[in-house]
């Protein structure tokens, strides 16, 4: 249920935006939350704060012409959506994938706002990205893909300005290539400018795990918050990509057991617990489908194709592949089989009545907002070293990611319980990144 003042808000942000169901989703998902923040805080609506935040500061679409292998002429569209410059330059990643349109994007800039404001380093809120299907594509297809993307999108970003990353179907590869492109454009060895970089250009220790990292930290500090912790559990990760693999990685390393993952063609179940070599294997160095992991992991391991991994029993879930992956339906049968906790890697992955599904049912559920803020903090991380050319080490790199997933974890907790919500991440998440932002927007003026 919406407060009054803020459902006129969201059917102000509906009948402005139409068709954008994704960023719709995201907004009312905010809503939801901060009702109460207003009662305790009138300046914000006498400022119209929160209408500044549903409009994007600047959104740029422009097209991206490239020549694929063929010689034939290939025309995607590049977004790029300036959402909240009041707590730092924007920041946030490219998504290249054919799903790609303003609405997904509005939806990602928009959680991003409350995220990086989550983190308490100094950092906006923007995302971008493309129609471009890089799957399948070669290498010299991706590079003058790549290369024409930021032919354009060069002139709108910069280190003080906007920092794009990665995010799906953007990884080290298309990073590189997007940093060699600004870099040869401006005449500037501007490393701050993009994050993810390669260790061997003015990349980070840890930032190509943070996520996944990240996400494996805060979970367990839901469990410890709970008096247990992932040993022996049974864990399933959705996706194969980064924020998956890294996920993995971690909670192996905390004791749980990861019995499956996914990727678009179905699910792989390994009751043995996934082969985390062999799936960086297949998926990072030979960018294969999961039934590859199978057929060479044996005896034990099944590919399941088109199948839903939901269905596969577990305690711990951390969805980590796209939006909207987990009904309510399926939530209902995630509680059935026995979930403790879920730990939101990917953005905005469960629906609202799968949230709604699992809060009901006392699940300790970590939103993405506050989950998987682990990679842009370890992006912020990469802009100090860039700023000060310094390079930290890997062990410093993971401490201080492990420090600030346990604070953002404290202070949802604590921000739920002074609005009444005990235990209730969602609202402590929306909550405190919201009245970061807010208050940034206050200082600042009408701008
Ligand atoms: P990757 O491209 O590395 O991996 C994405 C994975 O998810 C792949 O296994 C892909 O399968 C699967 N996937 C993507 N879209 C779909 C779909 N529509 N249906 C089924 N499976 C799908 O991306 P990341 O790991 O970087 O990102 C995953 C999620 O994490 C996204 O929601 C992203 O926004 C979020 N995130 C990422 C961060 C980062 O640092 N990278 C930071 C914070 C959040 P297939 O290969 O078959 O398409």
């Amino acid at each position: 249920m919406l407060h009054e003042k803020l459902s006129s808000i969201y059917d102000n942000v509906l009948r402005r935006n139409p068709g954008e169901i994704e960023f719709h989703q995201a907004v009312r998902e905010v809503l939801e939350s901060i009702g109460p923040v207003l009662g305790k805080h009138p300046e914000y609506a006498e400022s119209k704060i929160i209408e500044r935040i549903c409009e994007p500061e600047r959104q740029i679409i422009f097209r991206v012409p490239w020549l694929d292998d063929r010689g034939e002429v290939q025309i995607n569209r590049g977004f790029r959506v300036e959402f909240n410059s009041a707590l730092g330059p924007y920041k946030g990643g490219l998504r290249f994938h054919p799903s790609v349109y303003l609405g997904i994007v509005k939806f990602l800039g928009f959680e991003q706002i409350f995220k990086n404001g989550l983190t308490g380093l100094p950092i906006g809120g923007g995302k971008g990205g493309s129609d471009f299907d890089p799957k399948g594509r070669s290498d010299r297809e991706v590079m003058r893909f790549c290369q024409s993307f930021m032919t354009e999108l060069f002139r709108h970003i910069g280190e003080y300005t906007d920092v794009p990353a990665g995010d799906i179907g953007v990884g080290g590869r298309e990073v590189g290539y997007l940093f060699g492109q600004y870099k040869r454009i401006t005449n500037r060895y501007e490393s701050g400018v993009i994050t993810g970089k390669g260790l061997a250009y003015g990349g980070a220790q840890v930032r190509k795990e943070a996520t996944g990292y990240g996400c494996a930290f805060f979970v367990e500090e839901m469990l410890k918050a709970r008096g247990t912790s992932f040993d022996g559990r049974r864990v399933v990760v959705s996706g194969s990509g980064n924020v998956a693999v890294y996920s993995i990685e971690k909670v192996a390393q905390l004791g749980g057991v990861v019995v499956a993952c996914s990727d678009s063609s179905g699910y792989v179940l390994d009751e043995k617990g996934i082969d985390l070599e062999l799936l960086k294997q297949v998926k990072e160095v030979e960018r294969a489908r999961l039934d590859v992991y199978a057929a060479r992991r044996g005896e034990g391991a099944t590919f399941v194709p088109d199948r839903n991994v939901w269905e596969v029993p577990c305690e711990v879930a951390m969805p980590s592949a796209t939006q909207n992956e987990i009904t309510g339906k399926d939530a209902a049968t995630m509680v059935s089989n026995g979930l403790v906790a879920v730990g939101e890697g990917a953005n905005m992955p469960t629906t609202p009545e799968g949230i709604k599904v699992f809060l009901d049912a006392g699940v300790a559920f970590g939103p993405g907002k506050a989950a998987n803020a682990g990679g842009v903090a370890t992006s912020a991380l990469e802009m100090q070293q860039n700023a000060s050319r310094d390079s930290w080490t890997f062990e410093f790199s993971e401490h201080r990611l492990q420090e600030i997933m346990s604070d953002i974890h404290d202070r949802c907790l604590q921000t739920a319980d002074e609005y009444g919500m005990p235990g209730n991440y969602v609202a402590g998440a929306n909550i405190d990144g919201f009245r970061r932002v807010a208050d940034a927007m206050l200082s600042l003026g009408l701008i």
